[in-house]
């Protein structure tokens, strides 16, 4: 277990000598049948464990050490399981919490395949949600009622990116012996270590920052102690697995996530600065600047802001909105974000319990790792054709 600061950790986690023999980056182990010399030895790999080979779907040494490493970055976390995407992974997270008859109280900003969840599934069985306001923070106590088990944040918000305020909500989840679950996919536990913050259950798409490089789809979930064994038999019973070969690019992207994420983080101020000071522009929602809904909460609980925001236009509408997107020569048009590349899409917030007025229509960007005097550029030209005020 790496005890060290927050880098030091990303280097150290999950490189435990006994699942790899020393091997610096654990192999790719591609396994389903796993043999036995005795039915001793069978039976004494059951029930499943980490660090015991039992059948290819209770992990290898590939995926236990992702586990290990996840866990380690969430300081107060004791077990990560993996699934085959984020969304695979906030599933398996909620089905973990709720039953029949209990009420979710979702974010009014959460990620649309997360509301379509709560509105199918979890609504054929039994479980109904009610969507709260981003900023709702300690008022969220009024909104708890008999049946509610459990408040699900995401911080910032998908496309408007409200940032929430966690230790409030989470002291009112306590009092009130709620679970909290949170989709840290932005911050990533490198800027925001949401256990350590109060919150039960931290979700990622290990899609994004983790993988880093748009060529995996992974997903992760980190809790504290007392969830542990349920989650582990949620996963297991929904026969959940994700491949080796994704798990060790997890893996490998994991090591050099502080370096991607600072400067994803410098070069993403750089251009929501400029693009915050052109006429085409009404607002730039970033976490880091001022004009963000829940900015102070920001700068109170992380370390750090990733390269994904949001742009507010000035006026306009959907065809000029088209017209930007297209001119663009260096975003990719293209959904997830994440990786090293710059990318753009149009963003259409869907709100049912919170009104939201923008000046115009919005567009979310993820800004990369190329110079960013080269994505400015692009930009200015891409904005040229809007039309302005
Ligand atoms: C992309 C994303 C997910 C889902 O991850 P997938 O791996 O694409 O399924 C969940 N939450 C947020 C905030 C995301 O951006």
């Amino acid at each position: 277990m790496s005890e060290g600061k927050p880098d030091t950790r990303l280097v150290e986690a999950g490189r435990r000598p006994e699942y790899t023999n020393g091997i610096v980056n654990p192999p790719v182990y591609r396994a389903s049948t796993i043999l036995f010399d005795s039915v001793e030895a069978m039976e004494a790999a059951n029930p499943p464990r980490d660090g015991t080979l039992h059948y290819g779907r209770s992990g290898t040494p590939t995926t236990w050490a992702l586990c290990d490493a996840l866990t380690e970055l969430e300081p107060g976390a004791s077990m990560t399981r993996i699934f085959p995407s984020g969304s695979a992974a906030v599933a398996a997270a909620l089905l973990t919490v709720l039953e029949a008859g209990d009420e979710l109280l979702m974010v009014d900003s959460a990620y649309g395949p997360t509301r379509a969840l709560c509105e199918s599934v979890l609504k054929r069985f039994g479980v109904s949600t009610r969507y709260y306001d981003p900023m709702i923070g300690a008022g969220i106590a009024d909104l708890v009622g008999e049946r509610t088990r459990a408040i699900f944040l995401e911080s910032p918000g998908t496309y408007t990116f409200e940032v929430q305020d966690v230790p409030a909500i989470c002291a009112v989840a306590r009092e009130r012996g709620l679970v909290t679950l949170i989709d840290n996919t932005w911050a990533t536990p490198f800027f925001f270590p949401a256990i350590a913050a109060g919150v039960d259950i931290s979700i990622l798409a290990c899609t994004k920052y983790i993988g880093g490089h748009a060529d995996v789809m992974l997903g992760s979930v980190t809790v504290k102690s007392d969830l542990a064994a349920r989650l582990d038999q949620t996963r297991r019973v929904l026969g959940q697995t994700a491949g080796p070969d994704d798990a060790w690019l997890a893996l490998r992207g994991l090591r050099t996530l502080a370096l991607r994420l600072r400067q994803h983080q410098e070069n993403g101020l750089r251009v929501a600065r400029w693009l915050r000071e052109q006429p085409q522009v009404a607002r730039v929602l970033h976490p880091a600047l001022d004009e963000c809904p829940g900015h102070e909460f920001w700068a109170r609980d992380f370390t750090g802001a990733s390269g994904l925001f949001s742009v507010v236009l000035k006026g306009g509408g959907a065809a000029a909105r088209v017209t930007l997107i297209d001119a663009l020569k260096r975003f990719g048009l293209g959904y997830s974000w994440g990786g090293y590349e710059s990318l753009v899409v149009p963003a259409d917030p869907v709100r049912t319990a919170t009104r939201t007025e923008y000046e115009g229509p919005i567009i979310r960007l993820h800004i990369g790792l190329e110079d960013p005097d080269d994505l400015i550029d692009d930009l200015s030209a891409g904005l040229a054709s809007y039309p302005s005020g």
